[in-house]
Formats: C-alpha cells, sequence, structure tokens
C-alpha cells in the first residue's frame, strides 16, 4: 500500500480563509497573519483541509 502523504501547501495560492484551520480534527493546522503551520506530530493525514481550501492551496 502507497504511504499517505501530509498535505502540500501553496502558500502562493492561500487566501487565508481559515476554512482549514477549522476543519482539521486534530488541530493540526495554525494559521498565523500570512503563514499556515502544519503540525505534523499532530496530522494524520485525513487530507480534510485538502478538500476543504477553496483554491487548491492545499494538496
Ligand atoms: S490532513 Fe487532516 S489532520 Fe492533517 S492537517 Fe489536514 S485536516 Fe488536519
Ligand atoms: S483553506 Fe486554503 S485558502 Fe483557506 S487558509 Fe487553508 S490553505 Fe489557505
Amino acid at each position: 500500500m502507497e504511504e499517505k502523504r501530509f498535505p502540500e501547501f501553496k502558500s502562493d495560492l492561500c487566501a487565508y480563509c481559515g476554512a482549514c484551520v477549522a476543519v482539521c480534527p486534530v488541530l493540526a493546522l495554525d494559521l498565523k497573519e500570512t503563514k499556515l503551520f502544519l503540525d505534523k506530530n499532530k496530522c494524520i493525514k485525513c487530507m480534510s483541509c485538502t478538500k476543504i481550501c477553496p483554491v487548491g492551496a492545499l494538496k
């Protein structure tokens, strides 16, 4: 089975709407001004954030 990867963040696409932060079930995402932080110790690779992002900044 292919190993799941962490979501990839494209900062040039991000609109800083905060939707991904709100949807993450384990609070692994944090938006600070214009930077999105992913805590890889918390992330369970559920990919909910990639689905909710309206601009495709998370893949
Ligand atoms: S993949 Fe899931 S657990 Fe990881 S940051 Fe996105 S929403 Fe949170
Ligand atoms: S959902 Fe997408 S556009 Fe909104 S803050 Fe997250 S990465 Fe940026």
